[in-house]
């Protein structure tokens, strides 16, 4: 990182700041009476909770305020289509003439979501990318390969535009066409910096070696932006991407729903996420269980709740996005201050096996463990949406190679007995051999980790 551009960030993000206090609190209090004063549909609600943002004096006073959910972010969305012909909700604050891109996040339900943006929202985004692309040390003019899904998705083309704005040369080949036409263009092109998901880095590495005879190690990557993923963060992970592509550097890039994205991002130190947007998203730590806003302290455990600032078109207010975290307020050793984040897994993707709470993300990292023996691809196996499960719960695993059946039963062995040990519940392991379990992805180019039966 530049010294100057370091000197910026340490005053931008440092939650000690007092100005930051104050600014926040401003930007909050103008958020909430534009909502409300914009959006018949935010006035009712704010109305029924009895809350006025006319009369907001400090930033603890959002606790009285209603939370959104991805349910009545929804069912506003289905409002609007009928009523008005946008998917854009009845929570819509601003001209719909003047909204200038429609984005979509997946839903696991299956329905999307969506999210638009003004000339102005855009354009905090853009403040936000910048700050992203300082910390992973991106210079206007290298070249960046685009190479997760390119589409209207969250992360597609609006990652292409922040780069476009930032000064990057851009290479927008998009995940579609295959891992095999991505490694052929990355010889052709010779890109300084790759943005993909975590999973497709990994296949790009394994297609480039064992197919394609193309050393990746030379191609002179000098570093790749992943998303979207719990592998990001996963040490294991991050260092077979860095490897195989010659030591590059593998940055961790996050946003939340209805927040100017991204607002999240890894440095090199490589110990959790850096909250890089405290004066565009106002974040809440909150449990579930007793209904309450947690304080903000160092090792605290919560779910994440969003407010962006600024946001021009349909702001969500307190959107409850179901990321489950543990923060961080210790110095980094990159010396930037302020907030970090460890994702732990989504409130969604839980699973609860004999009254455990467990991730699939976190039985990945168990099985990650086994280094050279397991390749980290696994499938846990689900017969409904519940998300209560009775043991033994069945996980598919890959093996590296092709082991023998010996070799198989007990690798299979050992990992169930550490999956008992350390996350408590018995599972019953199917081991594959290295390319007979396909990976599958969503929609968003996301690796899918359950498989429904
Ligand atoms: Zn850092």
């Amino acid at each position: 990182m530049k010294p100057e551009d370091f000197k910026i960030l340490q005053q931008e993000l440092d939650l000690n700041n007092p100005n930051l206090g104050d600014l926040q609190l401003q930007k909050l209090k103008k958020q909430l009476i534009y909502c409300y004063d914009n959006s018949p549909y935010y006035k009712n609600k704010f109305d029924a909770a009895g809350v006025n943002p006319h009369q907001f004096i400090a930033l603890k006073d959002l606790e009285n305020y209603p939370t959104f959910d991805k349910y009545e972010e929804r069912e506003s969305q289905a409002q609007s289509l009928k009523a008005h012909d946008h998917p854009l909700g009845m929570h819509l604050t601003c001209d719909i003439k003047s909204v200038n891109r429609i984005s979509a996040s997946s839903g696991t339900t299956g329905t999307p979501s969506f999210q638009g943006h003004t000339a102005f929202d855009r354009s905090i985004m853009f403040k936000n990318f910048a700050r992203l692309a300082k910390i992973t040390g991106l210079e206007k003019g290298e070249k960046v390969m685009m190479a997760g899904v390119m589409s209207m998705w969250v992360a597609g083309i609006p990652t292409i535009d922040c780069l476009m704005e930032y000064g990057a040369n851009v290479i927008p080949i998009g995940g579609l066409v295959g891992a095999q036409k991505v490694v052929e263009m990355m010889t052709f092109t010779r890109p300084d910096v790759l943005v993909c998901t975590p999973s497709y880095a990994r296949v790009i590495i394994k297609k480039a070696k064992t197919e394609m005879n193309v050393d990746l190690t030379k191609i002179g990557v000098r570093a790749i932006s992943v998303y979207g993923e719990p592998g990001g963060s996963v040490p294991e992970i991050v260092k077979e991407i860095s490897d195989g592509f010659g030591g590059a550097g593998v940055y961790d890039m996050g946003g939340g729903t209805g927040c100017l994205n991204p607002i999240f991002t890894s440095c090199e130190a490589q110990s959790g996420m850096h909250f890089i947007a405290p004066d565009h998203a106002y974040l809440e730590l909150y449990d579930r269980a007793t209904k309450t806003v947690l304080p903000m302290v160092d090792g605290a455990e919560g779910e994440l709740v969003y407010t962006a600032l600024e946001r021009e078109c349909g702001p969500l207010v307190r959107f409850m996005d179901g990321d489950k975290v543990r923060i961080t307020l210790k110095p980094c050793s990159c010396g930037l201050p302020g907030m970090r984040i460890a994702i732990l897994g989504r409130v969604d993707d839980m699973l609860l096996i004999k009254g455990v709470n467990v991730f699939p993300s976190a039985i990945r990292d168990v099985i990650l463990g086994f280094e050279g023996e397991a390749t980290g691809n696994i499938r846990i196996i689900k017969h409904s949406d519940a998300p209560v499960i009775d043991p033994p719960l069945k996980i598919k695993v890959e093996c590296v190679g092709n082991p023998s059946p010996t070799q198989k039963a007990a690798l299979k062995e050992s990992i169930e007995q550490k999956i008992k040990r350390q996350l408590r519940f018995k599972a019953a392991l199917t081991m594959f051999s290295e390319g007979d379990l396909t990976i599958e992805y969503g929609a968003t180019g996301k690796m899918k980790l359950i498989e429904m039966v």
